[in-house]
């Protein structure tokens, strides 16, 4: 069959799957956070809060966080509740969190290859496998060549990238919150937790009106976080603000399931970008757009305030 008409049927029948509800499905970056599981006395609240919120999610797991301080054989049992938890679906996010583009082809590859020795022998305990691939800072190459040569890798070896629409910069938010915290400043800490859950749903519905344009439809988003602090106190905040606007909290899979993701990534820089920039045909046209993006400015200030007086610095992801 000409490949136009299947490409048109793909899209129409999309369309008819993904034209009504609105969804998105929540992954979680750089898992597990080893110190603060070791900080907060052997818990992983953001677990915790999962499991009482009840959603699907998926992990991108930094096993080299296993051996970040002097309690690997907890960290690695941290580990198993993270795979072994009902909702979780398990990505790989490389051994040690190397950007690809600087390391070249050869040790990001072996990089990503160690990355998921322990969490594959985890998951099939539990009847689990890795699902995809998320890139370190979603740096998928300097250039086309380079990034050519990484996803004939992965595709060789059945290894999914996984690709994200929506991020807030969570790991900035998360500097500021833990300033206030250890500060024992409170109310700021919570009008901090409130921007955040604020700013995300603000640029969430930035990008599903960018989707609307562009697709004529609600596509299935992708939201991007990291394991930390801020999401261990907010993320359930933010799941109500997701269900209040009508938003279904689908699994990663499924999300994956809407034809927009079976798009050729067009972009050639090393930016961790959303997708939905990805899928733009020129630079000129992802410029319009990302002037439009809501404004980030409040909690850049505050942040690179906090970096300054403080020893956070060695606490980003
Ligand atoms: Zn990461």
């Amino acid at each position: 069959m000409n490949r136009i008409i299947v490409l048109g049927i793909f899209i129409f029948l999309g369309y008819g799957a993904f034209g009504q509800q609105k969804s998105i499905s929540i992954t979680i970056d750089d898992v597990p956070n080893t110190l603060k599981f070791h900080d907060d006395g052997f818990r992983s609240v953001l677990l915790e809060r999962l499991d009482s919120v009840d959603i699907p999610f998926t992990i991108f797991i930094n096993e080299s966080r296993i051996f970040q301080n002097e309690i690997a054989e907890k960290n690695k049992m941290l580990l198993v509740r993270w795979i072994a938890h009902r909702n979780s679906s398990i990505g790989n996010h490389g051994f040690s969190h190397l950007r690809y583009s600087e390391v070249g082809f050869d040790r990001f590859v072996e990089d990503v290859q160690k990355g998921s020795v322990l969490s594959d022998s985890i998951a099939s305990h539990y009847g689990k496998s890795i699902g995809s691939f998320r890139f370190p800072f979603n740096d998928l190459g300097k250039d086309s060549t380079q990034q050519v040569q990484i996803k004939e890798y992965l595709k060789a070896s059945d290894g999914q990238i996984a690709p994200f629409t929506v991020e807030s910069s969570d790991w900035m938010f998360d500097s500021v919150y833990c300033y206030y915290l250890e500060k024992e400043e409170y109310e700021k800490a919570k009008e901090l937790g409130e921007l955040y859950v604020a700013k995300t749903m603000e640029l969430l519905s930035f990008f599903e009106g960018m989707a609307e344009e562009i697709y004529g439809r609600p596509i299935s988003q992708i939201y991007l976080c990291h394991d930390n602090g801020i999401n261990a106190d907010y993320l359930p905040e933010l799941v109500s603000a997701l269900r209040n606007e009508g938003y279904e909290i689908v699994g990663f899979e499924d999300s994956m399931k809407d034809p927009v993701y079976s798009q050729d990534d067009k972009y050639n820089q090393k930016w961790g970008v959303s997708w939905l920039y990805r899928w733009m045909q020129t630079q000129e046209e992802r410029v319009q757009w990302m002037k439009q993006e809501p404004d980030l400015t409040e909690i850049q200030q505050l942040f690179e305030k906090v970096s300054d007086s403080g020893n956070l610095s060695d606490k980003l992801n």
